[in-house]
């Protein structure tokens, strides 16, 4: 089969990324993705979605979905995200992306699918609704990114085994077809992927998982405190420059999500020279926590009150995007000889 080789047009590198409108962003969304969105939205051709499509593999229930894909708009809004410098749009007004998704199924194996991490913890958690829309998530995903031809991907860490799987596809394509699909990578501008522990210190904070251990961008000033106050603690290190538990070393890492540098150095001396309180650690990073999300909550409440705004984000997103996503299927149909007048 002759393989033709497209070029990527000339211009900027091309960005995607999304989030799933099935509950209130968290501070795991804001520094793994969001914190990303703004700062590349200046530099790069970005694509940033709502991921509504995907909800429906672990939320078939639509009456909230409408509020809820408002809310993540409006949220990310709030964070910085501009919707004049990126394409902001929800993934089902992107109807070429199905189309992709069925082309790319074709590249994916079920034996592949089904190791997926992700696939193995929502099989445990909703053992009722094993469908295979959650079997082929990351070929939707992957379809989602290929569908502009992205080459970067701001995403937290728990998405990397989702990237890999991604460029797989990707490569699959044009390995049959031709070269069409750039390969797309996980970003972060810190190089490292980050992962925001949940407050108790089992896994990552999550929309769907304990509300309790999870510091959300709508949470009020005393629901912080309250939270980051109740964190697991311990008496505190008997040996200098002892290793930290891990539970110890996620309160670390909050810190230094938000607090400033100096604040941060203080209390490591402190641990350092085991004459920590923990209590005002925390007290400190409840207050850096506050200052940190009350001016986020309450732009995000003046953007929801204005609806009509919100609307005009997603036609004018949805314009853009469905132009990157004609231009890509057109080569996809093409390489694969799908064109036949
Ligand atoms: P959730 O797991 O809360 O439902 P999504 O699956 O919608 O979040 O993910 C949206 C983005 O937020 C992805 O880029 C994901 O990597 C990032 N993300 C989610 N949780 C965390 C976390 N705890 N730490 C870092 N990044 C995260």
């Amino acid at each position: 089969m002759e393989k033709k080789k497209e070029t990527m047009p000339p211009g900027r590198q091309v960005v995607m990324s999304g989030i799933r409108p099935t509950g209130f962003l968290h501070l795991g969304n804001y520094f793994g993705a969001i914190q990303n969105y703004v700062k590349m939205q200046d530099d790069f051709e970005c694509y940033f979605m709502v991921a509504d499509l995907h909800s429906l593999t672990t939320h078939p229930d639509t009456k909230e979905l409408k509020q809820n894909v408002l809310r993540v708009l409006a949220e990310n809004i709030a964070c910085g995200l501009d919707p004049e410098k990126a394409a902001f749009y929800c993934q089902s007004h992107v109807h070429e992306t199905a189309e992709l998704y069925l082309y790319l199924n074709m590249m994916a194996y079920k034996g592949e699918l089904e190791k997926t991490t992700t696939f193995k913890d929502k099989v445990r958690q909703h053992p009722q609704n094993v469908n295979a829309g959650l079997l082929t998530y990351p070929v939707l995903q992957a379809a989602d990114i290929v569908i502009h031809r992205a080459k970067y991907v701001p995403v937290g860490k728990d998405q990397e085994q989702h990237l890999e799987m991604a460029r797989t596809f990707a490569n699959r394509f044009n390995h049959r077809y031709g070269e069409v699909l750039p390969e797309p990578t996980a970003f972060n501008y810190n190089r490292q992927l980050i992962k925001v522990p949940s407050l108790d210190g089992t896994g990552k904070m999550s929309k769907s998982e304990n509300p309790n251990a999870t510091i959300y961008l709508a949470d009020e000033d005393d629901v912080i405190r309250k939270k980051v106050m109740k964190t697991k603690t311990d008496a505190g290190p008997t040996q200098q420059n002892s290793v930290k538990p891990d539970y110890i070393d996620n309160i670390f890492g909050l810190m230094k999500l938000v607090s400033v540098n100096d604040v941060v150095a203080k209390f490591e001396d402190d641990y350092n020279a085991c004459t920590i309180r923990y209590g005002d650690m925390k007290k400190q990073l409840a207050e850096d926590m506050v200052n940190f999300i009350a001016p986020i909550r309450n732009k995000v409440n003046d953007i929801l009150n204005n609806e009509k705004y919100l609307k005009e984000v997603m036609e004018k997103g949805a314009a853009k995007a469905n132009a990157s996503a004609n231009a890509t299927m057109k080569l996809v149909r093409q390489a694969m000889g799908l064109n036949y007048y």
